[in-house]
């Protein structure tokens, strides 16, 4: 190993469905084939007792075939460090109070500039007074001082592209770490350098990038993967009934069919292989020979 690790972090709010599964294939055998480590993440910053799903999340990467390296990091138990990476950052003035609710900012009128979905500002420019009437009925949540409004990334299948950045959130009114914080000093403190991931994540990365740099953190290698989609053209969710354990691997006949259907996703299996392992996977991988588009089911 060359001293990188790729990764694997799933939020464990159900089972594993196809398209979860097509995804930590794809992180697991890139990471293997570039020597790197491989590690589990449970990114369970909401809600601690989503524990049962976590744990059949491991056990059903496993029975894939999918070995991690070290110890499975818990989001949960990472509060120190998310709380010392925002008191930092407020220190060199990059973060401020902000105390809209999800109505205000879609009321707020749209700066021709901002891309939609982009803080409008609001509370960037608070006085000292307004923010202490307003701290006296309701919790600030803690959002980035951005001085950018776009950072480029390169993604090994996307290429280079400027994804937004605006002043998002570090850290909820409820004191809980945002998403975009936990993944940046995560990745960092898993010693993670390739990041393959779901593509609905690709618009984030320029967020975690430009943040990770005014952390002083190393950048990351990203690759998200196209999405995987139900006959209606919906994307898998568990929600929406997708097949997920035994009844997925049930619907392939078996694990290794289940393996088999992944690695023609992919390009890296024939249409007449039924039965495959990851270890005959890992064999093939090549980057040069994976072809990934969106994967109806
Ligand atoms: N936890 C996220 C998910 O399950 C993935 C986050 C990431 O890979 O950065 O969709």
């Amino acid at each position: 190993m060359t001293g990188g690790a790729g990764r694997y972090a799933p939020s464990p709010a159900g089972d594993l469905h196809l398209g979860n599964l097509r995804t930590a294939v794809v992180a697991y055998l890139a990471a293997r084939h570039d020597g790197l480590a491989f590690r589990l993440r449970v990114e369970d910053l909401d809600d601690r007792s989503r524990r049962r799903f976590a744990e059949r999340q491991l056990a059903d990467l496993a029975v894939l075939g999918i070995v991690w390296d070290g110890p499975v990091m818990w989001q949960s138990a990472r509060r120190e460090a998310y709380d010392a990476a925002v008191a930092s950052l407020a220190e060199q003035g990059l973060t401020y109070e902000c105390f809209c609710s999800r109505r205000d900012i879609l009321d707020a009128p749209r700066a021709p500039h901002r891309p939609p979905g982009a803080y409008p500002g609001t509370c960037r420019d608070l006085s000292a007074g307004e923010r202490d009437g307003r701290r006296a009925t309701k919790a600030p949540a803690i959002r980035l001082r951005a001085q950018v409004d776009g950072f480029a990334v390169t993604d090994r299948l996307a290429g280079t592209c400027l994804q937004p950045v605006d002043d998002f959130i570090l850290r909820r009114a409820d004191g809980v770490s945002a998403y975009n914080l936990a993944v940046v000093l995560d990745d960092s403190a898993q010693g993670v350098t390739q990041v393959t991931r779901g593509d609905d994540l690709l618009a984030s990365a320029g967020r975690q990038s430009y943040l990770a740099s005014l952390l002083g953190l190393d950048q990351v290698a990203y690759c998200h993967i196209p999405l995987v989609y139900n006959t209606a053209g919906q994307r898998l969710s568990k929600r929406d009934g997708a097949l997920a354990g035994p009844e997925l691997v049930k619907r392939y006949g078996s694990i290794p069919g289940l393996v088999a259907a992944i690695g023609q996703s992919i390009g890296l299996a024939d249409q007449r292989e039924t039965t495959l392992d990851l270890d005959e996977l890992s064999r093939r991988f090549d980057w040069n020979e994976l072809k990934i588009g969106a994967w109806r089911v």
